[in-house]
């Protein structure tokens, strides 16, 4: 990489900046390690390319693990890798439908040992705590290379095809694509919410709070949760206070609600982070103090990663939207079955602190590969919630079951287009793609 002198946005000329080595050329290189972007590697290496992994955490897993979610939504109707992470997990009675475990509920700890098992039959080449901090496109318009830091220093890693899974489509916009966030009208993203790992809790005595038999029932649960709160002195954030039940001795909680904050912005990320764990020292506090079937509650540990509903939404080729949902397109290009309804939660605590669906009734659709095709820059693919979508959509097809189902799909493409049979036209043939 070629020596080059910059300034920050106060005109402080920084020093210049120590060659970038490239450290490693690969035929796909997937950004972003979570449901997405894993599913995205095991495809593109069992397809037989070349396929580098990187990751910001200390584990795979994004929201999965780092962000300790223990909950899988809209598996039931996907195959491939999504139905083989769930036969493992079984097989190691750590997953959904295990003996006495909730039918979505999978344990956090075996999920990452799981996921890095995979990537290592699959001859993946994982690096994690590095992060993705640029990225190089030449005149053509062409992603050539993403730049990295970690504690070996500055890098450069060049690819024939990257894949943008970093959920906040981190890599697109490095790349210079557009992209949008929050509601369209009022600009506001849906709140960021910190994940609690408890134990210590009777199933039997707090079964009016978690019943998971139907979702009536769990509706219900949410209700008694934030009454039960509320009565002893603390009302959370989030008015639909959850409370998943994993196994006997272990469940997750998500009962608080990160107004007003930006997941791109790091100062926001880390208030946000800060407000939402010193809320859970309180609630659980709170339910310890109430006595009963609480009386042994403890905090296992909350989430390294606060979760992040949305980031950008990158402009694709096509841009899923809730009319697709409605009508339940159908697409000639699919690379994804959703089934999930909408899911807004609540943007502004004035109009409310709960969820809802916007009045939008989902008919199970289609996603195309067009919507994870940037409209701006070739050589670059997406997978997960990062795909282009407008607010609606995004709030039905984010769900963990569909962003590996994605991942799946765009792993195996970018394979496709980098393997030796492709010929430099027909890869630009198939990189220029556009209906509608
Ligand atoms: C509080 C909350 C509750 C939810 N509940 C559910 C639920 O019950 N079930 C469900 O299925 N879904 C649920 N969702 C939705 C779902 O979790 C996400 O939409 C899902 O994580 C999308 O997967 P992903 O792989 O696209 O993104 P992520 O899981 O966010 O993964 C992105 C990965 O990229 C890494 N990364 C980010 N930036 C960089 C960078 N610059 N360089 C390197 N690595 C980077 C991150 O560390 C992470 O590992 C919930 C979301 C939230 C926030």
């Amino acid at each position: 990489m070629e020596k080059h002198r910059s300034s920050n946005k106060n005109g402080v000329t920084v020093p210049e900046a120590l060659t970038t080595p490239v450290v490693a050329e690969c035929d796909v290189l997937v950004c972003g390690g979570g449901p997405a972007g894993v599913s995205a590697a095991l495809s593109a290496a069992r397809s037989g390319a070349r396929t580098v992994l990187i990751e910001t955490h200390g584990c795979l897993g994004g929201i999965w693990t780092a962000g300790a979610l223990c909950w899988i939504i809209d598996h039931e109707n996907k195959g491939g890798i999504m139905r083989e992470i769930l036969h493992r997990l079984r097989a190691m009675d750590c997953g959904p439908g295990s003996e006495n475990r909730a039918s979505s509920a999978y344990d956090v700890e075996s999920m990452k040992y799981l996921l890095e098992a995979m990537t290592r039959e699959a001859r993946v080449r994982v690096r994690l705590h590095t992060r993705v901090v640029a990225a190089l496109v030449n005149d053509q318009r062409r992603l050539t290379h993403i730049v990295t830091e970690s504690k070996s220093g500055r890098e450069a890693w060049k690819a024939k095809m990257f894949i943008d899974a970093t959920g906040d489509g981190d890599v697109a916009a490095q790349a210079g694509c557009r992209f949008a966030v929050g509601h369209p009208e009022h600009g506001e993203s849906q709140p960021m919410s910190l994940m609690a790992l408890l134990t210590g809790i009777d199933p039997e005595l707090v079964r009016p709070f978690h019943n998971r038999s139907n979702p009536a029932s769990q509706e219900l649960a949410k209700k008694n949760l934030y009454q039960y709160l509320k009565k002893n002195g603390c009302t959370p954030s989030y008015s639909a206070p959850t409370l998943f039940y994993i196994h006997e001795n272990l469940y997750a909680l998500m009962a608080n609600h990160e107004y007003g904050f930006r997941a791109t912005n790091a100062d926001d990320v880390t208030q946000a982070t800060l407000r939402a764990r010193a809320e859970i020292q309180n609630i659980v506090q709170s339910l310890r103090r109430s006595g009963g079937a609480w009386s042994r509650v403890a905090l296992v540990a909350t989430a390294e990663q606060i979760g992040t509903r949305e980031g950008r939404r990158i402009l694709g080729r096509y841009t899923l939207t809730h009319e697709d949902l409605t009508l339940g397109r159908q697409q000639p290009d699919a690379i994804c079955s959703p089934t999930f309804c909408v899911d807004v939660h609540s943007t502004n605590p004035a109009r409310g602190k709960g969820y809802d669906n916007a009045g939008v009734i989902v008919t199970p659709y289609q996603i195309p590969l067009r919507a994870a095709q940037p409209a701006d820059v070739d050589g670059l693919l997406l997978a997960g919630r990062c795909i282009s979508g407008d607010f609606i959509a995004h709030a039905s097809y984010r769900v963990t079951g569909n962003a590996v189902e994605m991942g799946e799909s765009i792993g195996c493409y970018a394979a496709l287009c980098v393997s030796p049979s492709q010929t430099t036209e027909n890869l630009r043939e198939k990189e220029a793609v556009r209906v509608s």
